[in-house]
């Protein structure tokens, strides 16, 4: 560890404020340390390894693949992509897709393709996107400009114009930010960084109405609640909306950099020729990857199961002094705690415990592989108690 961490003092931009963990290999829900020590991973890096680590048909799927044919520029036709391209469109029915290798860059493409759609159908300046205060939609310039969180427009001036801030409650406020530029509302479903959020089924019905009525899109940001994070494929079917856009990444490529951009076959005709691209976007392991993941995700036993586990893990939580309010939906679930209590301390107290757990803003956050056993939960369960209440 002291070798590893000086090296990245030497040589890494210190960017991350990191635990004294260097995790060197994995299965399952379970990591090992280079000095040996065993983690339970509540994690998934931060809901990515969707299966945990090192699943089989994943493995098998990538080492195919990289050992076959490990890329293609974009300039010629990939078997991989135009695989995961049908699954998508068979799992959700959207019609065309953009792939990109993460979440901010499947949130730049929905943010192309709502301002080419603006100005194509109403003029120039019917550009404008309207998200939520208190959202997270990514690192680059205009995914921070879309990000509903002062903390995060500093610095790096000037940030993309063109994005208004609505209150996530109050449908009001939507109809105040959007003017008659708005091409879009951008959303999350639950509000991941931003404290594990869900917003309320009522004002995302009447969101979606508006959005109708006047032509704006409705673009879900699926990067973390999506493919079965939630106990659904995508936590919008938990809503009875069908929106105009979705974006997907951590979980889909099962640990590999991949983003998705989705869109109704109407929207698919927008964005043609030179109009976007990736070097790497689409990679055939990446791709061949996200196929394997979604062969099991997909399976409506597999999503009854996360459901399951979710209302199991929720329910324990609940049980646990010092805990006063748990929220989420499937394994996406965030624990709120005693004032007294902070959630960074419980965390790191919890991987001395060998329990690796995230944190968002002032909760824990809990983003398990969407295939844990039920004994995992409770060992870790068992940690957290230990550690909130010793
Ligand atoms: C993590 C996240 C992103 C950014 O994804 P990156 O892959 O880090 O670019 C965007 N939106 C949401 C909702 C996220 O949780």
């Amino acid at each position: 560890m002291s070798d590893i961490k000086s090296l990245e003092q030497q040589h890494i931009m210190p960017t991350y404020g990191r635990f004294p963990v260097a995790l060197v290999k994995g299965q399952g829900a379970c990591a090992v340390s280079d000095d040996g020590k065993t983690y339970l991973d509540f994690t998934t890096g931060i809901g990515v390894n969707a299966l945990g680590y090192c699943p089989e048909s994943w493995v098998r799927a990538v080492c195919e693949q990289a050992a076959t044919l490990q890329h293609t520029s974009n300039l010629y036709y990939s078997k991989p992509q135009a695989e995961l391209a049908q699954r998508l469109h068979e799992l959700t029915g959207f019609g065309k897709v953009f792939f990109a290798n993460s979440g901010a860059e499947a949130n730049e493409c929905a943010i192309k393709l709502a301002r080419k759609y603006g100005c194509d159908r109403f003029g120039e300046t019917h550009t404008k996107i309207v998200t939520l205060q208190n959202s997270f939609h990514g690192r680059t310039i205009t995914t921070l400009a879309a990000t509903g969180q002062d903390t995060f427009h500093h610095y790096f001036n000037p940030f993309t114009e063109g994005f208004s801030y609505a209150d996530a409650e109050s449908l009001e406020s939507i109809q105040k930010a959007a003017d008659a530029d708005t091409c879009a509302v951008f959303i999350e479903l639950i509000q991941g960084e931003g404290g594990v959020r869900p917003l309320d089924p009522a004002f995302v019905k009447g969101l979606s109405d508006f959005c109708k009525e006047k032509e704006i899109l409705l673009m879900i940001d699926e990067v973390q609640t999506g493919v079965a994070r939630t106990g659904k494929l995508f936590c919008y079917e938990h809503f009875g909306i069908q929106p105009d856009v979705i974006t997907s990444a951590k979980g889909l490529g099962g640990g590999l950099p991949i983003g998705a951009c989705l869109c109704t076959e109407e929207l698919g005709k927008i964005l043609n020729s030179g109009m976007h691209g990736s070097t790497f976007g689409g990679n055939p392991v990446a791709c061949a990857g996200a196929l394997a993941i979604l062969e099991q995700v997909a399976k409506p036993e597999f999503l009854k199961e996360v459901r399951e586990k979710g209302e199991y893990l929720a329910k324990k939580l609940r049980e646990i002094p010092g805990i006063v309010e748990v929220r989420g939906k499937g394994l996406m679930i965030g624990a709120v705690l005693e004032e007294t209590r902070k959630a960074a301390d419980i965390a790191k107290a919890c991987v001395e415990q060998g329990l690796l757990i995230l944190t968002a803003k002032t909760l824990l956050r809990f983003l398990p592989p969407l295939n844990i056993s039920c004994d995992d939960l409770d060992r870790g369960l068992a940690i957290l108690r230990q550690v909130l209440n010793p």
